[in-house]
């Protein structure tokens, strides 16, 4: 791992990695590389989750050749020095920021959505003209094995390199010193990752996970709310990390809102949902185990089957939820929709309030007063209003969560910005030294009036 490192830090030393016209060539070969081996990219992630490769082309590739159009049409302005305001003492001096690269960089992904988790930020660093290290999940084994595969064929090998393994090999990682690591996955996690940047003073981006919620309004369209609330929740099985962690509604909503999401489901995934090939499966046992647990003792008002050799999980909703239930302790991250009901706006504000900033938040109404203001009295990674997930799509919109739910974000120039430094600068001649004297001294602070 020292080794690679260091090869890697030779390499962004020599400062091939600084120029645009570099930086861009490098875009478009990722951008090639996406393009020419999308059969490998897609097979490997429909591998890992069970999908089939029309979703795992929707889900992942299609955001990752609009993140990567995005930069090389953006990249020329996100990369120049900014000019600056000036004051009296450097009126004739040139201010600017100028961004610059901040070294070699670490990125660690997630299973859930195993290309973009690692594409999306290694498009940022490469364009912010940094060296960078990949470290996809290894339990999203195919689409880990694909990019150790792949990135080298087309990426500058000295750069960028891939790291494949579990628990140890990352422990050995973060042990070096990268001058940023942008890290996705759960808390726990996200916390010994911070521990060990903080050896090094590394800078981190935590792309975390939460309980994030969604309250549904009396005054509402419920047949769109319940038909676009089980397209995020049951995407990729439940397991986004802005899912719809759970419905917050009054008790009066919560029977006719069981009753349009069962449609919806059979809508989407016809009579046999094991057969549809738009619904995924859990990752793994121990995930798949995790999930049943958090069944036991519930109300299942919807669903609730499952079949441990497919690790099969039907689409779930769990009405009266006690808010001590296991169930609303943990991110579900699986196909079970518990519903809470609140006795009005303000008990759902509280509500939220009461617990862990989650990553997103979702409110259905036809009153915007009353989006707005469930959005200013409390806090989220980000909101959708009258849908779910869609604010992660839009790449002028900053990703990332808040308190527990992580720091920093990124996409389109957010990650250009994670992944640069703000350099100000400012050049002066070496004339004009009259007006200079004015703050040497002696009785400097009296002629400048500070
Ligand atoms: P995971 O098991 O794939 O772990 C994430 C990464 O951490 C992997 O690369 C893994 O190798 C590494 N890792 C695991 N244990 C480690 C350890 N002890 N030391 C160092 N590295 C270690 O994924 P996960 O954590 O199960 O991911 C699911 C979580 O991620 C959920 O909470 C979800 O909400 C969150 N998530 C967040 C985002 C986001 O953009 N904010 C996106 C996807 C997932």
């Amino acid at each position: 791992m020292e080794r690679q490192v260091q090869r890697l830090r030779q390499a962004f030393r020599s400062g091939r990695s600084r120029p645009l016209r570099f930086r861009m060539q490098q875009l478009e070969a990722l951008k090639r590389m996406v393009q020419e081996r999308e059969k490998d990219i897609l097979s490997a992630i429909a591998a890992d989750l069970s999908k089939s490769e029309l979703n795992a082309y929707s889900h992942e590739v299609i955001t990752i050749l609009g993140e990567i159009d995005f930069m090389l049409a953006n990249l020329p302005e996100l990369a120049s020095a900014k000019p600056a305001k000036k004051n009296l003492l450097t009126m004739l001096d040139e201010a600017y920021v100028q961004p610059e690269p901040l070294g070699v960089v670490l990125i660690i992904g997630a299973w859930n959505y195993p290309f973009v988790l690692i594409m999306q930020p290694l498009v940022g660093a490469i364009a912010a003209g940094n060296a960078a290290i990949v470290k996809p999940s290894e339990l999203s084994e195919n689409t880990a094995k694909i990019l150790a595969k792949l990135l080298p064929q087309y990426l500058d090998q000295d750069l960028y390199s891939v790291v494949n393994g579990g628990v140890s090999e990352t422990t050995e990682l973060l042990k070096q010193r990268f001058d940023h690591i942008l890290y996705t996955g759960n808390t726990a996690v996200g916390k010994i990752v911070m521990e060990a940047a903080a050896k090094h003073l590394t800078p981190v981006t935590l792309e975390l996970g939460g309980k994030s919620p969604c309250y549904i309004d009396r005054d509402c369209d419920l047949d769109i709310a319940c038909r676009r609330i089980t397209w995020g929740k049951y995407m990729n099985c439940g397991q986004t990390c802005i899912a719809p962690d759970y419905v917050l509604c009054e008790a009066s909503l919560q029977d006719r809102i069981v009753q349009k999401i069962k449609e919806t489901v059979k809508d989407f995934y016809g009579e046999n949902i094991k057969e549809s090939p738009d619904y995924e499966r859990i990752i793994n046992l121990r995930h798949f185990k995790r999930l049943q647990s958090l069944l036991e003792g519930q109300k299942i008002a919807f669903g609730g089957e499952t079949d441990e050799v497919t690790r099969y999980i039907a689409p779930t909703i769990l009405t009266d939820v006690d808010p001590n239930s296991k169930v609303m302790q943990e991110e579900i991250f699986g196909p079970i929709l518990p519903i809470v009901s609140v006795k009005n706006v303000d008990e759902a504000i509280n509500f939220i309030n009461d617990r862990e900033k989650p990553l997103a938040l979702y409110i259905f109404s036809h009153n915007n007063k009353l989006i707005k203001r469930v959005i200013d009295e409390t806090s989220s990674g980000g909101v959708t209003g009258n849908d779910v997930i869609m604010h992660f799509t839009v790449n002028s919109l900053p990703f990332g969560g808040v308190g527990a739910s992580g720091m920093g974000a990124y996409h389109g120039k957010y990650s250009f910005d994670t992944f640069s430094h703000q350099r100000p600068c400012l050049l002066k001649g070496l004339k004009g030294e009259s007006v200079n004297k004015l703050r040497y001294p002696p009785n400097s602070q009296s002629k400048i009036g500070w």
